[in-house]
Formats: C-alpha cells, sequence, structure tokens
C-alpha cells in the first residue's frame, strides 16, 4: 500500500517499529536450527555469559519474556498476597501486571514531568505499613532516579527492582549501566526493543543464589542438574529457546551499532522538531528532555507530547492519512479498565502522568528509519497539528 503526497509522489508507508535482523543473525539462527538442539543447550549460558559481559556483571538468567522476568525478580524479591508495591503509572502494562500475578497491590505515585519516570518525593510519600518495596521503570530509555529510590529502600527495609527493558544501553551518571547497581533488574527483547530475540527477557540478578532460584523457577522447579522428579518448589516454564539466544548472541555483537543508530535518530528528530525556525504548527510540542546531570538516556523510542490543546488522537489519523504509523504512547496503567476494576482507580488521581499520556504520540523509531522518512514524518507532523483542531483555552492551560 502507498499513499499520495500533495506533490503527487507516492510513499510507501512509514511504521511504528521494526527490528533490524540481517546476515549474522540468519547465520547464527540457522546453524543453531542444524545443530538439532533448540532448548536448554550452549547458546543459553553464551548468551547471559555474553549479556552479563556487556553489562559488567556477573549473574543473569534468560528467560521467555520481559514480563517473566519481572514475575520472577518480584518472587525472587520476596512479594507476598496482600504487599504493596510502589511503582509508576506510566510504563507498558507488564510491569503492574508481575505484581498483581503474586496477589499483592501495585501503588502507583505520580511522575517526574521532565524525565517521565517514577518522582522519588511521591514514592516516599507513599511508603506504608505494607510496602514491600519499589519497581521503578526507566522509561523510553530514560534512566530513573535510582540514587533517590535506594535510599528510600534502604531506610525503610524494602527491595528495588528495576524494570530496565526499555533502558538496554543507558548509563546513570557515575556511569555505571542501568541495570546494574546491584538491585534485580530485567531486561525484554521483544522486536521493538534495544536487542530482540523475538519474544525474550533476561534477570540481571545480585548473587549466584537468586540466579540459582531464577533458573530453577523458569524451568518448572528443577533443579539446576536437571534431576527430572525433584521439583522441591513452584515453577514455570519461562525458559528461552535456543534459536532466541542464538538471535540475541548475533544482536549483542553489533549491539553499539544499533545503539548509535537509535542516538543518532533521537538527535536528528530533536534537531528538526525544536529547531528555532520550526513551523509555527510545532509551537508548544513537547520533546523527550535532553540528558542531564551525567545520566545518558539510550533512546527506545520517540515520544512526543503534542500541544495541551491538541487532539492527538486526530494527529494521529492525520499522520495515518499521510502513511505515517504512530501511536498513544503509552496509557496510564491505573486508568485501564481492569486496573479501575480491580482498583478502583478514578480519573484525576494523577494528573502529571494523566495529562503526558493524554497527549504522548510515539512517532516511527528504529534502526534503519533513513533521513528522508524522517524528514517526511517531521513534515507530516507539523501539517498535522495545523489541520487538527486545538480546543479553546480549558482551565487545565489557562493562566
Ligand atoms: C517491553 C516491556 C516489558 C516486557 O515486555 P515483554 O513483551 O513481556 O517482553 C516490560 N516493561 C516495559 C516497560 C516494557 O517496555
Amino acid at each position: 500500500m502507498s499513499t499520495a503526497s500533495d506533490d503527487g509522489r507516492s510513499h510507501a508507508p512509514i511504521p511504528l517499529a521494526r527490528p533490524a535482523v540481517g546476515a549474522r543473525e540468519e547465520e547464527l539462527v540457522l546453524e543453531t536450527l542444524r545443530s538439532g538442539q533448540l532448548s536448554l543447550g550452549p547458546r543459553l549460558g553464551a548468551f547471559e555469559g555474553a549479556f552479563a559481559a556487556r553489562l559488567g556483571t556477573e549473574h543473569t538468567s534468560a528467560v521467555s519474556s520481559g514480563t517473566a522476568a519481572l514475575h520472577l525478580s518480584l518472587r525472587a524479591a520476596g512479594v507476598a498476597a496482600g504487599d504493596e508495591v510502589i511503582t509508576t503509572p506510566l510504563s507498558f502494562v507488564a510491569s503492574a501486571n508481575a505484581i498483581v500475578y503474586e496477589g499483592a497491590r501495585p501503588v502507583f505515585c505520580d511522575i517526574d514531568r521532565r524525565t517521565l519516570n517514577l518522582d522519588p518525593q511521591a514514592a516516599a510519600a507513599a511508603v506504608g505499613p505494607r510496602t514491600r518495596g519499589l519497581l521503578p521503570v526507566h522509561i523510553f530509555g530514560c534512566p530513573a532516579d535510582l540514587p533517590a529510590l535506594e535510599e528510600i529502600a534502604a531506610a525503610r527495609d524494602l527491595f528495588v527492582v528495576e524494570d530496565a527493558c526499555e533502558a538496554l544501553g543507558a548509563e546513570h551518571a557515575d556511569g555505571t549501566p542501568v541495570g546494574a547497581r546491584g538491585n534485580l533488574a530485567t531486561f525484554g527483547f521483544y522486536p521493538n526493543k534495544q536487542l530482540t530475540t523475538g519474544e525474550g527477557g533476561i534477570v540481571v540478578c545480585p548473587d549466584a543464589a537468586t540466579k540459582a532460584l531464577i533458573d530453577s523457577e523458569r524451568n518448572q522447579g528443577r533443579a539446576p542438574n536437571m534431576d527430572w522428579l525433584d521439583h522441591d518448589r513452584l515453577g514455570y516454564n519461562y525458559r528461552l529457546s535456543e534459536l532466541a539466544c542464538a538471535l540475541g548472541l548475533a544482536q549483542l555483537e553489533r549491539l553499539d551499532d544499533l545503539l548509535a543508530a537509535r542516538r543518532g535518530l533521537a538527535a536528528a528528530y530533536a534537531e528538526r522538531l525544536g529547531a528555532a525556525d520550526r513551523p509555527a504548527a510545532l509551537d508548544g510540542l513537547e520533546l523527550p528532555c535532553p540528558d542531564s546531570g551525567g545520566d545518558r538516556r539510550s533512546p527506545f523510542a520517540y515520544v512526543v507530547q503534542v500541544p495541551p490543546a491538541s487532539d492527538r488522537d486526530a494527529v494521529i489519523g492525520a499522520l495515518r492519512a499521510r502513511g505515517i504509523d504512530s501511536k498513544p504512547y503509552l496509557p496510564a496503567i491505573h486508568l485501564m479498565s481492569f486496573y479501575r476494576e480491580r482498583f478502583g482507580h478514578r480519573d484525576g488521581e494523577l494528573p502529571v502522568c494523566e495529562d503526558v499520556s493524554r497527549r504522548s504520540l510515539a512517532l516511527p523509531f528504529f534502526p534503519g528509519l533513513t533521513d528522508e522518512q524522517l524528514e517526511r514524518v517531521c513534515a507530516a507532523l507539523a501539517e498535522a497539528l495545523a489541520e487538527t483542531p486545538r480546543a479553546a483555552a480549558t482551565a487545565s492551560t489557562a493562566p
């Protein structure tokens, strides 16, 4: 399918995301297919080891998804029914769902307007007698304020589990890679992530004992020696196949290039959409925050916020009419129907998150997006904002 633009040229549609897989991925996956060992073979340990080395950590446990990684991390942290876990409402729903899997309650706190990550002050204020831990998310690849959150956790004997599923390659101000601070941390390898295994995830474990526990729970609770009969604990099938590990090994080999491509695209978007002489239609458009304080983002998506009075969903429609895929990103988790019904959430509870989530728009972003395509997205966004109606000033936008 293609769409005709005003100048009569015909353009192929631009997707939101697309995995970057090439000859090396094909080679390693094919080699694995032909090896005759499709699960629990040598590539599992090889991938775990290579990933750990990349992060500068020691113990990792690869699993079937980022969600599985979050679930096993929370179990390893000791979450039990009736506990509360403080987390962010601006995330992919998996980070909250994993808390609910164990019968615990996600306590959503508002976000920092600049970084869009869990606001440590709000988190500190939400600690109560049932609070067991904190689950911050490094949203869109921007490092969450872990030093502040760890201080809150240490003072009250809470665990920290980091959802770093969108943040492979990001760094904290002290140079530590995100996910390598010694907390339980999770990464996800869905096809739109910085590194993909098709489906997959990994837990960064603080020590060998935690890895042993998670290795067992991902594999039906079996002993590490693969004893078939002694299942001495409840387990799951959260194994990652050898094919997925082979794909991950090939992706790790060129991770620097993949990350650099994303950084380049984010800079190109910021330059065009933030230019001093940008079209007037872009006035009021907010871009992802630049790095500050030494933290370094690893861009996962390019998410802008439309001006407060703009109709984001109409902008998505106007972009679609121009062959450009975009998404409302992300919806506030506490306002999803399951969370409203199960936990009694209402509109207006978390105003910063709700405002951001109402205005957020993810633009096409993936290694391989060409300069020409990026130009087209920016031009189309200006057109879309110009042609969609803006509401008259409302209470929230009036001075
Ligand atoms: C992708 C992602 C996950 C994990 O997703 P899976 O699809 O289960 O791999 C978890 N949290 C966040 C914030 C994510 O973006």
